[in-house]
């Protein structure tokens, strides 16, 4: 029994070796991709659901395809990103690659009406954090209406004043903020008013359970109360059949993102997307 154990120990071990040696060099591969710029963004329709031909905004996801591994998933490279300090640089850059887009399609005669961009809750500890985004936008001419910056319930909940004076220092140049994921983390609703939050993203695991849990539709009519009568606006995420349309459009969702209506596509099949709806 003895040698069993020290055996099972050695086997977690190198495990745990195995672990911390992918890590590392998942981390310096995206050191690379960031030097080179050789991640991309893909964006997904947002839809109104009074006309799901008409685009509320697009949602930016960062991609990263790497010359062996092929598609590494953000899930798996956002937080090594993160750990390894790099995220703030790939946020920058990210944010200015979406508004770069944005305002080439413009030019081009598209009518997008806002990019949303997923914002790390690290970034928010940097106090020259909301200044840098003033400046990526000023570069490509856009104004603050034209990006939305999603951020999660742990930045809400992110006590720090340097969090809250950014925060603070987003709303005041008139950026608006969407609450990522909503539901799934801490869920407290005081905060709600208490900051500048003017949409919340439904999250998909309520959006894919409408039709089988009464639980589930129970807790999406009440976020819909709730931020009806705060004046938000609720994009329901992750919806992918017509069942969970029309349940949202009955209980008065206006937004609605998902594979139904597109899937997150490179920037050229955007524009075949938003061809294909003129009407
Ligand atoms: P998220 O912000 O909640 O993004 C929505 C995720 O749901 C995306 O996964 C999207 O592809 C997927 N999705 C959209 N519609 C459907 C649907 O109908 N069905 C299903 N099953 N999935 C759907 P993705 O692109 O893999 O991104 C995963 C997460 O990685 C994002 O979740 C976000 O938290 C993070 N992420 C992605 N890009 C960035 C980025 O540029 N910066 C940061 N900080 N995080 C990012
Ligand atoms: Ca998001
Ligand atoms: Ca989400
Ligand atoms: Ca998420």
């Amino acid at each position: 029994a003895k040698s069993d154990h020290r055996h099972s120990m050695q086997l977690f071990s190198a495990e745990m070796n195995r672990r911390a040696q992918e890590r590392a060099s998942l981390e310096r591969a995206l050191q690379q991709a960031l030097s080179e710029r050789s991640l991309t963004l893909h964006y997904q329709p947002q839809v109104l659901s009074s006309s799901p031909g008409t685009l509320h905004g697009v949602e930016a996801l960062a991609r990263w395809n790497h010359p062996q591994w092929g598609m590494v998933p953000p899930s798996q490279f956002i937080p090594v990103a993160e750990d390894a300090g790099l995220i703030h640089e790939l946020t920058l850059w990210l944010l200015d690659e979406a508004c770069r887009q944005l305002a080439a399609w413009r030019a081009a005669g598209h009518d997008v009406p806002c990019v949303a961009v997923n914002l790390s809750g690290r970034s928010f500890h940097r106090p020259e954090f909301s200044q840098e985004i003033g400046d990526a936008l000023q570069r490509h001419g856009l104004r603050t209406s034209d990006v939305l910056l999603e951020i999660t319930e742990s930045v809400m909940m992110d006590a720090r004043p340097v969090t809250l004076k950014n925060i603070e220092a987003l709303h005041h140049q008139g950026f608006k903020l969407s609450l990522d994921d909503f539901g799934t983390g801490y869920s407290s609703l005081s905060y709600l008013h208490r900051l500048p939050i003017s949409e919340l993203k439904l999250d998909m695991a309520f959006v894919q359970d409408l039709t089988t849990s009464a639980t589930a539709r129970a807790l999406t009519v009440s976020v819909l109360s709730i931020a009806h009568s705060l004046g938000m606006v609720v994009v329901a995420e992750g919806v992918e059949t017509t069942g969970q349309q029309q349940w949202l459009q009955a209980h008065g969702c206006p937004v609605m993102q998902g594979y139904l209506f597109g899937k997150p596509l490179p920037p050229d099949e955007i524009e075949a997307w938003l061809c294909a709806q003129a009407p």
